[in-house]
């Protein structure tokens, strides 16, 4: 597997839960975000109401799962998680709606992918907080009008462009996650290290840092399996030597480029000759699905100035061409 893939597994999830930051106050970067949600917060608070809708977007693994969890404890109310594949049919949704508590979080993983008739049962509810639904088919069907309790919905998306706007103007706070600075992340993993008690040091921290992809859980990761190594070859003390040694071992590089993306810049680069190529094809040379490209691998490779997407298509800049040991020809874009 990927190994700075940035999907939750097994271990992950368990150490997860020790280190993931449970108040505002403990989530690091996104400056913004974390000043206009306290905000909202303490204002709804103040005036005992639910808080508007969020929309959270931005690439996985950048804290928009835990910010929804950040949300509901702040708020001191319950949270209920699901996801926008899992909601098949209307009453999956209306079974959650109705089991709410009053103001509790209704967080919604992957709400692009909600079928276009649980997005229309949404709309009411988000909305006046009712409920109207057909249950029954054919002449038996009736349909039948609840009261919900005010509630907020939570949704998180890798990609806003692809919601419906009936649905994204339901939402009265939109905020986009940005990948996080070196220091950031060195700050990241140096609180997720105090917490599991492992010896990192500040030189260590920054290497990881530098290569996590601009991304929380990749740095988190790369912490756990650096810490593996640091046990058996290094008295459990992380350096940065020992980071380094680490994670060459790991195929992960100094740009914090893994296999994928190194696949893809060369692709890229060797086989369509630096672009413009369409994303469908480039899926086609690295066998990844055109979803994997967009959400998962160019988003960083295009925020480090690796890549450009242009009305034409993705195109290698010259960086990528130097990263792969190449000389860019003349008129590459840089
Ligand atoms: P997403 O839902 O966007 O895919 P998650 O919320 O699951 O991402 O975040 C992945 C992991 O990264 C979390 O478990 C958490 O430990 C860590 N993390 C994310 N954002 C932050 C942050 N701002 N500060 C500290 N740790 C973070």
């Amino acid at each position: 597997s990927r190994v700075i893939d940035s999907a939750a597994s097994g271990e992950e999830a368990r150490i997860d839960r020790a280190i993931r930051p449970k108040q505002l106050a403990d989530y690091v970067g996104q400056a913004p975000v974390r000043e206009r949600l306290g905000i909202f917060i303490e204002a709804a608070r103040q005036r005992s109401e639910a808080l508007d809708h969020v929309l959270i977007f931005g690439p996985p693994g950048l804290g928009k799962t835990t910010l929804a969890h950040i949300i509901a404890t702040e708020m001191g109310v319950g949270l209920r998680q699901t996801s926008g594949p899992v909601l098949e049919k209307p009453g999956d949704l209306a079974a959650l709606l109705t089991n709410l508590e009053p103001h509790d979080v209704l967080f919604v993983d992957e709400i692009h992918r909600l079928s276009p008739v649980v997005e229309e049962v949404l709309y009411p509810a988000m909305e006046d907080y009712q409920l109207d639904i057909v249950i029954g088919e054919g002449p038996a069907a009736r349909s039948i009008k609840l009261d919900l309790p005010p509630f907020t919905l939570v949704g998180a998306t890798t990609r806003a462009g692809s919601l419906t706007s009936p649905l994204r103007d339901r939402f009265g706070i939109v905020h986009r996650l940005e990948f996080y600075t070196l220091e950031e992340l060195s700050k990241i993993v140096t609180r997720s290290a105090d917490i599991v008690g492992m010896a990192l040091d500040a030189g260590g921290a920054m290497e990881i840092a530098r290569r996590s992809r601009g991304t929380p859980r990749v740095a988190n990761r790369l912490l756990r399996r650096v810490r593996d190594y640091a046990q058996v070859r290094a008295d459990g003390h992380v350096t940065q030597a020992v980071a380094q040694a680490a994670m060459d071992l790991l195929d992960v590089d100094k740009e914090g480029f893994d296999v994928m993306d190194r696949k893809l810049l060369s692709a890229l680069v060797e086989r369509f000759d630096g672009g413009p190529t369409g994303v469908e094809s480039l899926a086609a040379a690295i066998g990844e699905s055109r979803d994997t490209i967009e959400d998962v691998i160019e988003p960083y490779l295009i925020q480090q100035g690796f890549m450009q997407r242009t009305p034409r298509g993705r195109q290698a800049t010259r960086m990528a061409w130097l990263h792969l040991g190449l000389q860019a020809p003349a008129g590459t874009a840089e």
